[in-house]
């Protein structure tokens, strides 16, 4: 009688998600939430970088902008001070350099393999196996890399506090193939997780079989806060001198969720000696970054505070879109069984976790009715979620109405898929 009951209930709700949902499909919604894009609003904040460096095309130094050289390779002085304590790296050791943190990334790990890093006895590329690890969920883009390169990945859990510290130590203890790891220190994307002092610690103690590990350390939400709390992740760079290994860390940033994706700029920052050896590569690729584009950037944002002021422009347009995905999961799904969602502090994304098995389905059915999530599995290497439950939600790109009409469908997709997988169950 009892499962009677429970299977009539399924049964019900499922009756009605069905109903739900073959409305959504009349719909004809076309809606996208794939990527974590800024809104044409918050490109709009920047607007003024369109009119500047206007006619002040040098720097305070004097330097002319528009020429090579004059600036060591490092970019300008100016724009490196200005996100120093932003980034929690020295200004002599920040460089400023193109318009991707990404492409930096890439570049520093092509660097490893052809040329090795400081302190390693020979180049990756020679090593028989490089193995990164790789904390989910993560990052999709740094699998890719690692895929791209014949980079080896193993897939360490993240807590509330940053990776699964005690695997991680056991891993790159054990194995001197282990060569680097990729962080989202801050705001993780996509779970929003914040490390813990005690989790930077350990990464900057931890005992390495490769005496040339890198921790990739890419710091791309550093001051993408939503809520008025500002929180701050420990300095990696000071840690890992002060346990004795200062060339541990390679910390990446970029202006692209600040300014302008399209036409940002990112920055590159470590240890004296890991800055030599990037400026060397540098130096050899191109004669000197886009020095224009740095004054300019110098200019509009004005100093440290400058930026934490204008984020919080950011913040105002970013909140109520956070804050509505929340109400719509909440009254949709709230108290159903079938999914629970983070609440981040800052970034760009909110995970949804529904049943095991069920995110593909879902986001297949989203597709069906016209609503488009990013792959499911993509915050995992090979984009292979082994549980297969993960959801990415990308809120900042689309408009209010859009957004609440794409989440709602969500919604009815997880309700559909979970009663479903509910009942069979209960079969
Ligand atoms: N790193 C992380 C963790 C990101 O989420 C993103 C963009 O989504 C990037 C890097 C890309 O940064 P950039 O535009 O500077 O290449």
């Amino acid at each position: 009688m009892e499962t009677l009951t429970g299977t009539d209930a399924l049964t019900t709700s499922l009756d009605r998600a069905q109903e739900d949902y073959a409305a959504l499909v009349a719909r004809g919604l076309s809606l996208d939430l794939t990527r974590g894009k800024p809104s044409a609003e918050q490109l709009d904040l920047s607007a003024e970088l369109l009119r500047l460096p206007a006619d002040r095309h040098t720097t305070r130094d004097g330097m002319d902008t528009r020429n090579y050289a004059g600036d060591g390779g490092m970019g300008l002085r100016e724009l490196r001070e200005i996100f120093a304590p932003l980034l929690q790296v020295p200004a002599d050791q920040l460089l400023a350099s193109g318009n991707s943190s990404l492409a930096l990334i890439h570049d520093c790990l092509v660097q490893a393999l052809l040329n090795g890093v400081p302190g390693g006895t020979s180049r990756w590329l020679d090593e028989e196996r490089v193995v990164f690890l790789c904390p989910v969920p993560g990052f999709d883009r740094h699998f890719a890399l690692c895929e791209r390169f014949g980079i080896d990945m193993v897939a360490v859990p993240m807590t509330e506090e940053g990776p699964d510290m005690d695997i991680v130590e056991r891993l790159v203890a054990e194995d001197p193939a282990v060569k680097g790891m990729w962080c989202v220190p801050k705001y993780s994307n996509p779970d929003g997780v914040t490390y813990s002092d005690r989790t930077v610690q350990r990464l900057a103690r931890m005992r390495t079989a490769a005496p040339d590990f890198r921790i990739f350390w890419d710091d791309a939400y550093a001051v993408h806060h939503l809520t008025e709390e500002q929180v701050e992740v420990g300095d990696i760079l000071g840690a890992c001198t002060r346990h004795g290994n200062p060339d541990r860390a390679l910390v990446f940033g970029s202006t692209s969720k600040i300014t302008h994706p399209g036409a940002g700029v990112a920055f590159f920052g470590s240890s004296p000696v890991n800055v030599e050896w990037k400026l060397d590569y540098n130096n050899g690729r191109s004669i000197g970054p886009d020095k224009l584009n740095q004054l300019r950037h110098a200019q509009f944002l004005k100093s440290a505070d400058g930026v934490l002021a204008h984020m919080a422009r950011h913040r105002a347009l970013l909140r109520p879109k956070f804050e509505a995905v929340q109400r719509i999961l909440q009254r949709e799904l709230g108290g159903t069984g079938l999914a629970e969602w983070t609440d981040p502090k800052g970034g760009y994304f909110i995970t949804l976790r529904v049943p095991d098995g069920c995110a593909k389905a879902v986001v297949r059915q989203c597709a069906e009715a016209g609503v488009r999530l990013t792959p499911a599995g993509a915050a995992h290497p090979r984009g292979d979620d082994p549980n297969d439950n993960l959801i990415r939600i990308a809120p900042t790109y689309a408009g209010r109405t859009d957004l609440d009409e794409a989440i709602r469908a969500v919604t009815v997709c997880v309700r559909l898929i979970g009663h479903r997988k509910q009942l069979e169950e209960q079969r």
